[in-house]
């Protein structure tokens, strides 16, 4: 069933449209079978969580090549270290502690990580990102690290029972995107637009995702 999923999504989507498998709670064997669906990005909230799959697929063909690992929930300060290694993308920066923490482990390691900025579009309390009146700020002093490199953007939203109510908080995160893109800030390439969900990819496509992140679309239900 994985497997399927994952093909009827791949087949939907636009040329351009990258499709990560948001695979927080999955089993390995879960997450293989979305692999050999054609899953090419596996996104994992928790590094805990990535590392034990890594681990448990590592001598497992395809996993072990050409799969990309993006980081996509909250980042604590203690496992900055882990993620820089563990992940090809962390998608979720949304402050400028954070970004200088990836930056000075990346350092360390001598190697450019790409991140995106977390952006709350919803303005919602509980959920983390930057409010959009801030992201440009934010990306202009992350810019100056040597070590980190902005290439895009994220966005959660809020979760509507309509997708169709997430149409407008998609809408205001493009446009930061492409205020960003036209500030030309050096160091920063805005080539990736995350937004949209199993519930909502369409309209996010539809509004300028080019990543859109799906878990029970692919797995079922958590
Ligand atoms: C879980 C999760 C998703 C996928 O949500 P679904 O509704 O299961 O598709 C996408 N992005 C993030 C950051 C998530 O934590």
């Amino acid at each position: 069933m994985i497997k399927e999923n994952v093909r009827k999504i791949l087949n939907e989507l636009p040329v351009g449209v990258e499709l990560v498998a948001a695979a927080k709670t999955r089993s390995a064997e879960e997450i293989l079978e979305a692999v050999k669906g054609g899953i090419k990005i596996i996104g994992e909230n928790y590094v805990q969580e990535a590392e034990k799959i890594q681990a448990l697929t590592a001598h497992r063909s395809p996993l072990t090549v050409k799969i990309k690992w993006h980081f996509i929930g909250h980042l604590q300060r203690n496992k900055v270290k882990r993620a820089t290694n563990l992940f090809d993308i962390i998608e979720s920066v949304d402050c400028l502690a954070s970004g200088e923490e990836i930056n000075k482990a990346s350092v360390q390691e001598d190697k450019i990580m790409p991140i995106l900025i977390e952006i709350n579009s919803g303005r919602e309390e509980q959920k983390f990102g930057v409010l959009p009146e801030n992201a440009e700020d934010l990306v202009r002093k992350l810019s100056k690290f040597s070590n980190i490199k902005i290439m895009g953007l994220m966005t959660m939203g809020p979760r509507f029972g309509n997708p169709e109510d997430a149409r407008p908080y998609f809408k205001e995160t493009k446009k930061i995107f492409e205020r960003i893109k036209t500030a030309n800030f050096p160091n920063v390439e805005m080539k990736f637009l995350s937004m949209g969900m199993s519930n909502s990819y369409r309209i996010a496509i539809a509004e300028g995702a080019n990543i859109v992140r799906i878990g029970t679309g692919i797995f079922g239900k958590r």
